[in-house]
C-alpha cells in the first residue's frame, strides 16, 4: 500500500539528498506521498537509509549516484529516472558545496568547483528535466540558494556568487517556463545546522538571528514542500522564500 498525500502520484528528484537539507526535503516529500529519487555523490549508505525511511512511510523511493557538476552524469541521471519512473514532476536543485577563502587568495579551481556544482549543476539539471516537464505541460522546480546570495559574505565570494546566480537563474527560468505550466522558485536558507555549517563560528552568527536559534533542515524542507504543492503554490513563480529566522529582511 502506498501513502496518500498532497503529492501522491508525483515523482520528485532531489539532488544531494543523502545528508542535511536534501535528506530532510526528500523525507518531507515522501511523507506526503511523492515517489522520491534520492541523488547522492559519495554517500551511498546514507542515501539508502533515506530511501528506506521513505519506504517505511509507504511511499516509493530509490537512490541514484550522479555527480551534478558533470553534464554527462546529470544527463544519465535524468535518463535513468525517466526510464524508471516515466516522468519527473518536481526537481529540487539542492546539491551544493562550500570552498571558502578570501578572494585575494582564492585559487581558480576553488572558484570553479563551487560554481560548477552550485550554479552550473542546477542549470544542467533544469535543462534536462525541463524537456520532460514541457512535454507534460506541468512541473515544479525549486532551487536551494542561500541568504548569502542576497547579502554577500566575506570569505565566500565563490559561494555567494553561485547562490546569487541561482536567484537569477530562478527568475529567468520562471519567465521562460511560465507559459508551459512550470513554476520555478528558490528557497534561501539562513544558518541551518548541517555538516556544511559545523565548522562555522556559531556564536557570532547566532547574534544576527532575530528568532535566536539556528534552523533545522526540516524548516527548509517545509518551505520546499509548500512550493511543490498544488494548488497551494500554483500561482507562485520566480520568487525567493527566505527560511532564516529573520536574519535578512529586505
Ligand atoms: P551538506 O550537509 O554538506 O550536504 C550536501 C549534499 O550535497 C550531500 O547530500 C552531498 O552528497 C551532496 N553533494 C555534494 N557534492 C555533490 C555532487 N557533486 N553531486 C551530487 N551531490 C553532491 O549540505 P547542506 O547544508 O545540507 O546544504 C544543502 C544545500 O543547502 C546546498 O545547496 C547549500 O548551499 C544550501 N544551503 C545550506 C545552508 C546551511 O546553513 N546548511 C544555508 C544556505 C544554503 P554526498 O553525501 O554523497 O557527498
Amino acid at each position: 500500500m502506498t501513502s496518500q498525500g498532497i503529492l501522491t502520484g508525483k515523482t520528485a528528484l532531489v539532488t544531494g539528498a543523502s545528508r542535511g537539507i536534501g535528506k530532510a526535503i526528500a523525507i518531507a516529500l515522501g511523507e506526503v506521498g511523492a515517489e522520491v529519487v534520492v541523488n547522492y555523490s559519495n554517500s551511498q549508505a546514507q542515501a539508502e537509509e533515506v530511501v528506506s525511511t521513505i519506504q517505511k512511510m509507504n511511499s516509493k523511493a530509490y537512490a541514484i549516484q550522479a555527480n551534478i557538476a558533470e553534464e554527462s552524469s546529470v544527463n544519465k541521471l535524468i535518463e535513468e529516472v525517466i526510464k524508471r519512473s516515466e516522468k519527473i514532476d518536481i526537481l529540487i536543485n539542492n546539491a551544493g558545496i562550500t570552498k571558502d577563502g578570501l578572494l585575494m587568495r582564492m585559487k581558480l579551481d576553488q572558484w570553479q568547483d563551487v560554481l560548477n556544482l552550485n550554479l552550473t549543476g542546477a542549470f544542467l539539471a533544469t535543462r534536462a528535466v525541463a524537456r520532460t516537464m514541457i512535454k507534460r505541460k506541468q512541473g515544479r522546480i525549486i532551487n536551494i540558494t542561500s541568504v548569502v546570495g542576497l547579502m554577500g559574505n566575506g570569505g565566500q565570494g565563490n559561494y555567494s556568487a553561485s547562490k546569487a546566480g541561482l536567484i537569477g537563474l530562478t527568475k529567468s527560468s520562471a519567465k521562460e517556463f511560465a507559459s508551459r505550466g512550470i513554476t520555478v522558485n528558490a528557497v534561501a536558507p539562513g544558518f541551518i545546522d548541517t555538516d556544511m555549517t559545523k565548522d562555522l563560528q556559531a556564536e557570532q552568527i547566532l547574534s544576527a538571528i532575530p528568532l535566536g536559534y539556528f534552523g533545522k533542515p526540516e524548516h527548509v524542507a517545509g518551505a520546499v514542500r509548500f512550493l511543490a504543492s498544488d494548488p497551494a503554490a500554483e500561482y507562485i513563480t520566480g520568487q525567493t522564500l527566505q527560511v532564516d529566522g529573520g536574519m535578512v529582511m529586505c
